[in-house]
């Protein structure tokens, strides 16, 4: 139901619009994210370190002691006949209350009779035990707001909430009804019961998930021409490629040419690490598709790479006719109608390849870099330049080959395990600070022997609310303290021009260091780079700084990569020391699907699937499994009713979204 629909009040309406909430349903499916379970501690169970939640009656006036912006609250209270000691810090409002009062404590023993709390309440306890949901929120709205919406919401409709799961997959599963499940996520009355509401919202997410990929799987499945050429002119040029493609690179050119020559329209991504050899077997795509007569057109997420393709490619293809469209290319109107008229056989360029007034006179091959997945949109928006296109997406974040099936199950996908032999690979290190004085004796080393380094910053510039590095201050202070070399800031505020002048000097050996934001994540090839170095290295996800890092990899020279810190937390810690030991793409994207889910990773919200709020791919494999087969079979029951009514919702309801 639309929020206009619901009885509410102007503030939860605000509540709504901040936390993106914009009918009931993302109102009923806006889940915490963790528990508190408040139950009653008897002082028998009282342990050091324990977590304690009781009712008191307070013997001695709170006492606040100050020290700059923080506070400490101590008060005594009798519980159970013991008199306890206990602290709050920065609560200094807690006034106003009597001897004799009682008063709710959730802490923390220390053991001696000390407690430190982090809650009070001033009511009841009956009010307050149980399992407290606590929500994602933004700053300002506070958690108990987020309940009384929900409460609010769910209490108006609660006679209207019915499953959208056919009854027979519920029984089979033994799960429990929507209602049910919705009540006790938000309200759960018992751990058994929450844990079966999860189990019910899961799966029903999972069904949901899958339906939906095998609906854009339909979506795409659509005839074109085979294609047709010279096996003969495309073996030559593979011979010519410069190198021997490894057994992976071999497979994956057959996998694609297959696609290529059939009547079906390729759906396929192309995964492998960074430095695999993605390109080259993209560039034998190429031109066995411009020697079946048809245009090609490659997408690089930036101008940068796209420059670097299009130098790469220019030398190889012989008298295939190539240009180079980006946003600042100077005669892209003439570009644009040679495009048309079928006068260029293939294109490179950045996203605006396919803005609306660029036509191709007879498209045969998409294929996106650095992209792992169109979204359907997107998708619709391509097949529009051409009837017979196919689609080949790249990606450098790749996915173990049983995760990928059920990951990509809209798309085919050809994996490139072994990179080529003869890679050096790189020494990852973690350093505990967020400074280079600890080896600024091997960036000189580096600098001496002739090679150049990338340092990379998060932010561009300087805020004094976080501690954050800034390129620009970063390159102010390298280039003071390495007087004798050259060192440039590259960030996505300079113009197209700028940018590429600096990376011309810094491809150049011009420039020796290269101060940038992640600008140069992907793609971007400098042989003679050799070291990188990350600050805040916590910023990043593991795959972006494996991409980083992929970055010194190029040459015949062993790469190093310091990753920078200054926090102390523990997880983050263990995070850098995971990637920093481990430099297989594959295992580095399975830690950061398990800790982060995949909806960061990739970039779900474009991609026209249910985005998995409560369900881990990775975490939840039983669950994902039965839903996956289900679903499976809920699309090809043409004759059921429910079947067919729960897609007909899902087609409507976040699908539509996507789809038109
Ligand atoms: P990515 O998969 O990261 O896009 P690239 O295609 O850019 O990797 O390849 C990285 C480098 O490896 C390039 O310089 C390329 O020329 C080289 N390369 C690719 N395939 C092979 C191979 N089979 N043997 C040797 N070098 C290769
Ligand atoms: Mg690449």
């Amino acid at each position: 139901m639309e929020l206009a629909k619901l009885k509410l009040t102007a503030k939860r309406k605000t509540i709504c619009d901040k936390l993106g909430l914009k009918d009931s349903d993302d109102i009923l499916s806006y889940y915490p994210f963790r528990y508190e379970n408040y139950q009653v501690t008897p002082i028998c169970d009282f342990i050091e370190g324990g977590n304690v939640f009781f009712e008191a009656e307070l013997l001695t006036y709170p006492s606040t002691f100050r020290y700059g912006r923080k506070s400490r609250t101590s008060f005594k209270v009798l519980y159970e006949d013991e008199e306890l000691s206990v602290s709050i810090f920065n609560r200094p409002w807690l006034k106003g209350l009597d001897i004799g009062d009682k008063i709710v404590i959730a802490g923390k023993y220390d053991g001696n009779h000390k407690i430190t709390a982090n809650q009070y309440y001033l009511k009841s306890i009956e009010e307050i035990k149980g399992i407290i949901p606590v929500y994602p929120s933004v700053a300002g709205i506070g958690q108990h707001e987020i309940r009384k919406l929900i409460e609010s919401v769910y209490g108006q409709l609660t006679a209207s909430l019915e499953d959208d799961l056919p009854l027979e997959y519920i029984q089979r599963h033994r799960l429990v009804d929507y209602r049910t499940a919705i009540s006790n996520i938000h309200f759960p009355k018992s751990e058994m019961l929450l844990k079966m509401a999860l189990a019910r919202l899961k799966y029903e997410e999972f069904v949901r998930f899958y339906l939906a990929m095998e609906l854009i799987r339909d979506e795409k499945v659509k005839a074109k021409k085979g294609k047709s050429f010279d096996e003969r002119k495309l073996s030559s040029f593979i011979d010519n490629i410069g190198f021997p493609l490894t057994d992976d690179q071999k497979k994956a050119t057959r996998e694609i040419l297959a696609d290529i020559k059939s009547s079906r329209i390729m759906y396929r991504l192309l995964q492998g690490d960074v430095g695999s050899g993605k390109t080259a077997v993209a560039m034998i795509a190429f031109y066995a598709n411009y020697l079946a007569g048809y245009q090609g057109a490659f997408m690089a997420p930036t101008e940068i790479l796209a420059k670097q393709h299009y130098e790469s490619i220019n030398g190889l293809f012989g008298d295939c006719r190539i240009v180079l469209l980006t946003g600042s290319s100077k005669n892209s109107d003439n570009l644009k109608k040679e495009i048309a008229d079928g006068n260029v056989d293939l294109v490179i360029g950045t996203h605006s390849l396919f803005q609306d007034d660029v036509s191709f006179k007879k498209l045969g091959l998409v294929v996106a870099d650095e992209q792992q997945r169109f979204g359907v949109k997107q998708r619709r928006k391509l097949k529009n330049k051409g009837p017979d296109a196919d689609f080949l997406m790249m990606s450098a974040t790749p996915i173990p080959r049983t995760l990928a099936s059920s990951i990509y199950g809209d798309m085919d996908v050809s994996t490139i395990e072994v990179l080529p032999a003869g890679r050096k690979g790189c020494d990852t290190y973690l350093i505990k600070e967020n400074s280079l004085r600890s080896f600024l004796d091997a960036i000189r080393k580096t600098l001496k022997e002739g090679q150049q380094i990338y340092i990379i910053g998060a932010a561009i510039d300087h805020n004094d609310n976080t501690n954050i590095k800034d390129v620009r201050e970063l390159s102010q202070a390298i280039g003071q303290l390495l007087k004798e070399y050259k060192v440039e800031c590259l960030h996505g505020r300079l113009s197209d021009e700028e940018k590429e002048t600096i990376m011309a000097r810094f491809h150049a050996n011009e420039v020796q260091v290269l101060v940038s934001t992640t600008v140069v994540e992907v793609g971007v090839n400098v042989p003679n780079a050799t070291m990188m170095i990350i600050y805040d290295a916590d910023r990043f996800g593991l795959s972006q700084l494996h991409q980083l890092r992929g970055r010194v990899q190029r040459g015949n020279l062993k790469g190093s990569c310091y990753l920078l810190t200054a926090s102390k937390d523990k997880d983050v810690i263990a995070r850098l020391a995971f990637l920093a030991n481990c430099n297989d793409g594959f295992e580095i994207s399975k830690y950061d699907l398990k800790t982060r889910g995949p909806g960061d990773l990739l970039g779900y919200r474009q991609s026209g699937l249910p985005p998995l709020v409560l369900g881990n791919l990775l975490n939840d494999e039983k669950i994902s499994k039965a839903a996956r087969a289900d679903a499976h079979e809920i699309i090809g029951r043409t004759d059921d009713f429910e079947c067919q009514n729960l897609i007909a919702k899902l087609k409507a309801a976040a699908f539509k979204k996507y789809i038109d």
